[in-house]
């Protein structure tokens, strides 16, 4: 389970780590049971229109995800914002486009200023949660056939970039690139409406839009994730996985501290770093998811 089993835990990160910190986003990958935790998957947290959403899926695989990642998420927040799982609200914040109640998803009346954005692909989630607007994305990387027909909905900028790239890599980039795409949007709340050909997220980050840190983030093998996060920024992510048990018991959730994890350095306000590409540092066990997508 563990992603990356000899990682240290970072400075600022207490064992028990689920503070709000201005200064650090931390973002947790679920990954969806299988064998027998499927049926220890304890969902006595979701509500009812959670349950009904999960049941609406036609795949059994889907219909687990989401449910694996609806749980996983309440008991997130129950441990950052100190209420029961089962007693979170959540509410839409009004659309920047049109002010209609269809914006980002979020806590109605956090203790603490608390942003998050799920996300969720092929047996895959990922939750990010900030002190700011944040957005998510992790997608399974596409096949060639699909990237030959979403490439022109890629800025020109892009599509530049894309058509460089050695094509052994290019379904890597084309997921670096699009999974960024989703993050960003999904952080503006207004989603796929915008149009993806609008905003310029490739390798220059200098001129990424004003205002966000969009970085990738590393990942499992065959799959891109990316985070957005509006400024002021935190100067570092932590990337984490959540233990398979904690899906199954809430006990295990009051006994253990945070699992350790990566710390990721974000750029500093509207520059581009070199550290924009974190992964040059192979995560154990994955050194191609890493080092293919996220260079440059
Ligand atoms: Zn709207």
């Amino acid at each position: 389970m563990a992603l990356w089993p000899t990682a240290p835990s970072w400075p600022g990160t207490s064992p028990s780590g689920f503070t709000m910190s201005s200064d650090r986003l931390d973002l947790w990958f679920i990954r969806s049971p299988s064998g027998g935790g499927r049926r220890a998957l304890d969902l006595s947290a979701l509500d009812d229109g959670e349950r009904a959403r999960a049941d609406a899926f036609r795949r059994q695989a889907d219909r687990l995800l989401y449910a694996a990642a609806h749980a996983g998420l309440r008991r997130l927040l129950s441990r950052y914002t100190g209420h029961d799982p089962q007693s979170l609200r959540f509410i839409r914040e009004p659309c920047p486009g049109c002010a209609g109640p269809h914006g980002r998803p979020a806590v109605a009346d956090p203790p603490v200023p608390l942003h998050f954005s799920l996300s969720h692909s092929f047996g895959v989630a990922l939750v990010g949660f900030a002190p700011v607007p944040v957005g998510v994305d992790v997608q399974r990387l596409p096949r060639e056939h699909t990237v030959e027909i979403c490439t022109p909905a890629l800025h020109p900028g892009e599509r530049a970039e894309l058509a460089a790239v050695p094509p052994a890599d290019r379904r890597a980039v084309f997921g670096w690139l699009w999974t960024r795409k989703e993050a960003y949007l999904k952080g503006l709340g207004v989603g796929l409406s915008r149009g993806a050909i609008q905003d310029y997220l490739g390798f220059r980050g200098s001129e990424h839009p004003v205002d966000w840190t969009v970085r990738s983030i590393p990942c499992f093998p065959d799959y891109a994730a990316a985070v957005a996060v509006r400024h002021p920024a935190p100067t570092a992510a932590g990337v984490r996985c959540v233990p398979a048990r904690w899906l199954d018991s809430t006990d295990a959730w009051r006994v253990e501290g945070a699992p350790a994890g990566v710390r990721m350095p974000l750029a500093a306000a509207g520059r581009a770093l070199s550290s924009d590409l974190p992964w040059r540092t192979p995560c154990p066990g994955q050194p191609r998811a890493c080092t293919t997508a996220l260079t440059s």
